[in-house]
């Protein structure tokens, strides 16, 4: 419920089914699967390599990363975890180029910056700095 005034409270769907919208559905996880060709969108290698798929959000859900299909890409274990636990690795580094690159051809404002700040921060701290950046 939102307070309008005092007394006063309206219901805001939006808020209370914010937690679901941030998880992919079993239908769009399909769709995001069948989108990416069942590969790694990192690595190309898909489940006739042995390897396990998961669908992650491109945008982060702590960025406010919702899962829509538009946000959902296909990463192997692998890249997934790397992406989750190690941000300043060369594997993230050339991941955020292409998440800007992405965000630069759907003119997504919002996702520009925030890999802007991220690959900044690499830039600023001389990390994987042989990894051009071209902005
Ligand atoms: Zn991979």
């Amino acid at each position: 419920m939102i307070k309008i005034s005092k007394g006063v409270y309206k219901y805001d769907p939006s808020k209370a089914y914010k937690r679901e919208l941030e998880d992919f559905t079993v239908a769009q996880k399909e769709a995001i699967l069948k989108r990416d060709g069942y590969k790694c969108v990192i690595c190309g290698r898909g489940k006739k390599d042995g390897v396990e798929l998961h669908i992650d959000h491109i945008k982060p859900k702590d960025f406010g990363g919702e899962a829509t299909i538009e946000n959902g890409q296909t990463l192997c274990a692998q890249h997934n975890f790397i992406k989750k636990n190690l941000k300043q690795t060369e594997t993230g580094k050339k991941m955020f180029i292409r998440l800007y690159e992405l965000a630069k051809s759907e003119k997504n404002e919002e996702l520009i910056k925030f890999c802007a700040d991220v690959l900044e921060t690499y830039e600023k701290h001389d990390i994987n700095g042989h990894i051009v950046w071209e902005k």
